[in-house]
C-alpha cells in the first residue's frame, strides 16, 4: 500500500504510537517506514530513547520509557518524519516540524490536514510556535485538536 500511495496505512500509523496511557505524557512518533541510510534523530536525542544501531539502514526504534517528549529530533529528521503527540481532557496536542511561510502564530485556527494533503473536519489550534538558533528554518508548532483525530492530523493546512 505505501509503495503505490506513498501514504501510510492507519494500522501502519497505530504501530508508530505508544499505548494511550503512555500518551498522557509527550512521546515522540517516528514515521519512517523505509529503510534508508539515516540515523539524525537516534544522534540528536539526549536521552538515547532513538535506536537504530550499527546498520544505519536500520529503521529507527523508540523507546517511550526514555522519551521525555523535548522535542530535540523533530528538526533534526531531514524527512519531517517525527512529531511529538500527547493526550490531554479529549484533546491531543502535537508538536510538528513546520518549514512554510508565513509561520502560524499562536492563538490561531488553522485548517487540519490528514497523510493524503485532505482537510479535516475539525480544525486545529496553534497553541505555540517555537524557532530556535539552531533550528532556524524549521519551526516546532505546538497545535491541538479533538482527540479522535489522533491517528490522523498530520499537519496544519491554512489559517481560518
Ligand atoms: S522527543 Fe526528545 S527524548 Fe523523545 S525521542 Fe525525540 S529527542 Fe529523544
Ligand atoms: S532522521 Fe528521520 S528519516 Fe532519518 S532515520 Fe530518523 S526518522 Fe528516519
Amino acid at each position: 500500500m505505501i509503495e503505490k500511495t506513498g501514504v501510510a496505512t492507519i494500522e501502519m500509523i497505530k504501530s508508530k504510537f505508544p499505548k494511550k496511557e503512555v500518551l498522557t505524557r509527550p512521546k515522540a512518533i517516528i514515521e519512517c517506514y523505509t529503510e534508508i541510510p539515516c540515523n539524525p534523530c537516534s544522534t540528536s536525542c539526549p536521552f538515547d530513547a532513538i535506536y537504530i544501531g550499527k546498520d544505519i539502514n536500520q529503521i529507527p526504534r523508540i523507546d517511550f520509557d526514555k522519551c521525555t517528549g523535548c522535542s530535540s529530533c523533530i528538526s533534526a529528521c531531514p524527512g519531517l518524519a517525527i512529531m511529538v503527540a500527547m493526550i490531554k481532557d479529549g484533546k491531543a496536542y502535537f508538536k510538528i516540524p513546520y518549514e512554510l511561510l508565513p509561520l502560524p502564530v499562536r492563538g490561531e485556527k488553522w485548517t487540519a490536514l490528514n497523510r493524503y494533503g485532505r482537510v479535516l473536519d475539525k480544525p486545529c489550534f496553534i497553541e505555540n510556535v517555537m524557532v530556535t538558533k539552531k533550528n532556524d528554518k524549521t519551526a516546532i508548532v505546538t497545535v491541538s485538536i479533538e482527540q479522535p483525530y489522533l491517528y490522523e492530523f498530520v499537519t496544519v493546512g491554512k489559517k481560518l
